[in-house]
């Protein structure tokens, strides 16, 4: 796995990445703003996508170290 591992929570509208204050705590129910295009995203659907986006890429990430690990075992 890589270390760096970092999960994009993105614009539902623009697709921009979302940025908020450090200090700042969203929960359910929120509202976020783009600062690209203005736009409120619904805090549960922007989890929700980066979840979705979150296990598309640790899955590829497993199938690639499986790959690599059988290789080397019929070597
Ligand atoms: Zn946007």
């Amino acid at each position: 796995m890589e270390e760096n591992f970092t999960i994009e929570v993105l614009c539902l509208f623009c697709h921009s990445t979302l940025t908020a204050d450090e200090d700042m705590e969203f929960e359910s129910g929120d509202l976020i703003k783009c600062n690209s295009c203005g736009e409120m995203n619904d805090y549960d659907s922007v989890v929700e996508v980066a979840k979705e986006k979150a296990v598309e890429k640790v899955k590829t990430e497993v199938e690639e170290e499986l790959s690599k690990t059988f290789n080397n075992l019929f070597k």
